[in-house]
């Protein structure tokens, strides 16, 4: 490219809005906050329209300045399209609750930001609730390497509460700052690109797609082509329902038109026709599909275990986030394999299925019609509901990890020393000895030593002290027992008893 050329590339070049990403731990305010700012700050002329939810919205403050915000189930459908490699947002909130502190997904969703690279700010949400202490929060934000401005770091961060309001505006305020800094451009006469941001199967209006531009404007009537699937863009919606004609980059909208259901985060661009972008997305749909389908053949190792699971959801994007999530599962011990996933409410096939192969089914905000109730328990299928991605992940774990066979600990209660063997008769041996430590119980499991070393073992079936049959006996004492055992006993052994504790193993 000669310098001339870039000098009119550059001039071409407009500013576009930020694109935000709110992540932190659960509980710890993300909707709400987005909700506060969703119903706060959207422009007088757009007020009272009938606004619905697309997965990402734009609102515009006072001054006339855009911000679009990423509105999915949390970090899940954030790392879903992280890991496609598109980088969605420009800028994140760290939403941490300054009654609670860094909890394990603030650590995880640091970590992400971080990988992304994105620049980002942390909102102490909570801010009104008495126990509410920032300060605290911070030196732990330090160690784990976030430095705030107020801790001579870099980061700003802003008390808020997404009940009262305090301080989201200073929020955005602080989010149009960085992005001033960031200095996010796009060019208005590139041809338009962007990400996949939700997707649904409607049953009136065909397959709905949220996309987010990311470069150019998108027009309606441009041909589209994502990496499974394309089509003519038909109609273009805001989220507050309002129909464009062109959307430009950093703007969410509903588009219908594809011919299927696109996947959370995958790209798309426009191409020059139809036959183009149906060409397009074949080829990329050959690359892609056997990424998908490596959940379904499975090679179990000796010792491995399965889980399977039928997963249901109300959309594409979070059914793909949810399932992001589960495969970041480890699975050396147990493999979870999910036999079928899809959206939409729980069908009779799905209850059949569920049945013959004897797998639960985890549905996330999707309902149960009541005439199926019947058919549930007849088949007696398990079916768990859940509100939040983050719990159902959880319950899927325990699943797995209930299918591991509990570990077995010995702990020991004493040791002797045999000093005389008085009858043999086969497996049962009538001993002699003196507790040398701890105590000796009837009823134990024992392990015999010889010259240190392990020998074999056996069990305490009976124990006297000066003749009388007791439970236990203590250190120093001498007494004699019956030891069922296969291993041959010497005097010098040494016994050692122990109780046996099961324990459940985690993954
Ligand atoms: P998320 O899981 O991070 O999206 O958290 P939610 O937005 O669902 O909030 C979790 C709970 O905290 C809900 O019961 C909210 O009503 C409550 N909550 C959220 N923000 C605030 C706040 O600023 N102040 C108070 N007092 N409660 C809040």
């Amino acid at each position: 490219m000669t310098k001339s050329q870039k000098n009119t590339l550059k001039n071409k070049l407009e500013t576009r809005p930020p694109v935000v990403v709110v992540l932190g731990h659960v509980d710890h305010g993300k909707t709400s906050i987005l909700d506060y700012i969703k119903k706060t700050k959207v422009t007088a002329k757009e007020a009272g329209g009938i606004t619905q939810h697309i997965g990402a919205y734009q609102i515009e403050t006072a001054e006339g300045k855009k911000i679009t915000f990423i509105d999915t189930p949390g970090h899940e459908a954030f790392s879903a399209m992280r890991s496609r490699g598109a980088r969605v947002a420009d800028i994140a909130i760290l939403v941490v609750a300054a009654d609670e502190g860094i909890k394990p997904q603030t650590k995880e969703a640091i970590s992400h930001i971080k990988k992304a690279g994105l620049s980002y700010l942390v909102a102490f949400n909570k801010i009104d609730k008495p126990e509410a202490n920032p300060e605290r929060i911070k030196q732990a934000l330090a160690e784990n390497e976030v430095f705030l401005e107020s801790y001579g770091g870099q980061i700003p961060s802003v008390n808020v509460s997404a009940k009262t309001g305090q301080g989201i505006d200073d929020l955005l305020e602080m989010i149009l700052l960085l992005a001033e800094m960031e200095e996010l451009t796009y060019n208005p006469a590139a041809p338009a690109s962007g990400v996949v941001i939700e997707s649904n199967l409607d049953a009136r209006k065909g397959v709905t797609a949220t996309l987010l531009v990311k470069e150019g404007a998108l027009k309606t009537k441009d041909a589209i082509a994502t990496e499974s699937t394309f089509g003519p863009v038909k109609n273009i919606k805001t989220w507050q329902g309002e129909n464009l004609s062109e959307a430009a980059a950093s703007t969410p909208i509903e588009v219908i038109g594809l011919v299927g259901v696109p996947f959370v985060g995958e790209t798309w661009q426009v191409e020059k026709n139809i036959e183009e972008a149906e060409k397009k997305s074949a080829r990329k749909k050959e690359i892609e599909e056997p990424k998908r389908k490596h959940l379904e053949v499975v090679n179990l190792e000796e010792g491995q275990k399965i889980l399977n699971i039928i997963l249901k959801a109300d959309a594409i994007g979070t059914l793909e986030a949810i399932r992001q999530s589960l495969e970041a599962i480890g699975q050396e011990k147990v493999v979870l394999r999910i036999i079928e996933e899809s959206t939409g409410e729980i069908s009779d096939h799905d209850i059949q299925l569920a049945s013959s192969a004897g797998a639960p089914i985890f549905s996330f905000r999707v309902k149960l019609k009541s005439a199926l109730q019947d058919l549930v328990e007849r088949e007696g299928v398990k079916i768990k509901s859940f509100e939040i991605i983050y719990e159902l992940i959880q319950s899927v774990r325990e699943g797995m990890g209930e299918l591991l066979d509990p570990e077995i600990l010995k702990n020991k209660l004493g040791e002797m020393e045999i000093l005389a063997i008085f009858k043999i008769d086969g497996r049962k041996k009538i001993i002699g000895g003196r507790v040398r430590d701890g105590l000796i119980q009837r009823g134990a499991k024992v392990d015999i030593f010889r010259d240190g070393e392990y020998i074999g073992d056996g069990r305490i079936t009976q124990l006297q002290h000066d003749k009388k049959d007791i439970a236990e006996v203590g250190k120093g004492k001498e007494c004699g027992l019956l030891v069922e055992s296969d291993q041959e006993i010497k005097i010098g052994d040494t016994l050692e008893n122990y109780k046996e504790e099961k324990r459940k193993q985690t993954l």
